[in-house]
């Protein structure tokens, strides 16, 4: 079967990372993953919430939205629901923990990262790139609390990324876009360390129920793409964390 962009079935879509890419975060990126785009910063401040006051450690907080026109149809924006949006706060709390589960806390002290991942434009698996782009930020913020003799050294215990993976019309697939994702019978977002271990697994059978050996073939292709999303991490970051 042919996908709708060609791609081989274990491909990932052309990424770009754009560092820099606002003047006032500490980490800025713009992670494009073919047509979809998001904008992900890392801000620091110098306090925690109350419930880690005086314990000598930091905090990762991640927050996730899409621009109205970042989809077919226009979404209105929460302010205007004056509601929060489901999707957007399940979305948030996945890149928060993602980051956090690889964030030496203790090492970087009482202070939080405020992460914020805003999709421009969506064509499937802007969470995923969301996590990919936002650990970068998070690299370019530490690498400058670093140079402002702030921290020792890096905080990160090891890099993360994540993917999407999906079974359509009986293939597995690696890194889906919105129509692929809008048909697959099975859809799943990975995320997961440099040395593949898992963080989280976020698996659905969506069109039908689905077996371990389907199971283990999409994680040998989401393992296949995380390779390739932490060399390109690696390739776009400064410093050496581990
Ligand atoms: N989508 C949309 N409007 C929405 C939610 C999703 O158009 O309100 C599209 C968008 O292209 C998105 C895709 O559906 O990337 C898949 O959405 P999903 O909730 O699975 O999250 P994602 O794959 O973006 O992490």
């Amino acid at each position: 079967m042919t996908r709708i962009d060609n791609r081989k079935s274990d491909q990932l879509r052309d990424i770009k990372i754009t560092r820099d890419f606002t003047m006032y975060a500490d980490g800025s990126v713009l992670i494009e993953a073919g047509n979809t785009k998001v904008i992900c910063t890392a801000m620091i401040e110098e306090k925690v919430p109350p419930f880690l006051r005086g314990q000598n450690k930091g905090w990762i907080t991640a927050e996730y939205n899409m621009l109205p026109s970042a989809t077919h149809t226009r979404k209105t924006r929460e302010m205007s629901r004056g509601k929060a949006d489901g999707r957007n706060v399940e979305i948030q709390r996945l890149i928060g923990r993602a980051l956090r589960s690889v964030v030496d806390l203790e090492k970087l002290g009482e202070r939080t990262v405020w992460i914020d991942c805003d999709v421009i434009q969506a064509d499937g698996g802007t969470r995923t790139a969301s996590i990919t782009g936002a650990f970068i930020a998070l690299i370019d913020a530490f690498s400058k609390l670093k140079a402002k003799n702030m921290i020792d050294s890096i905080p990160l215990k090891t890099y993360v990324a994540a993917v999407s993976v999906g079974i359509s019309n009986q293939e597995p697939l690696l890194d889906l876009c919105y129509l692929e994702d809008s048909n697959a019978e099975v859809d799943m977002n990975v995320v997961m360390t440099e040395t593949g271990e898992i963080i989280e697994i976020q698996g659905t059978g969506e069109e039908r129920p689905f077996k371990k050996d389907e199971f283990a073939k999409l994680m040998e292709l989401a393992e296949l793409g995380i390779e390739k999303l932490i060399k390109i991490q690696k390739d776009n970051s400064d410093s050496i964390i581990i």
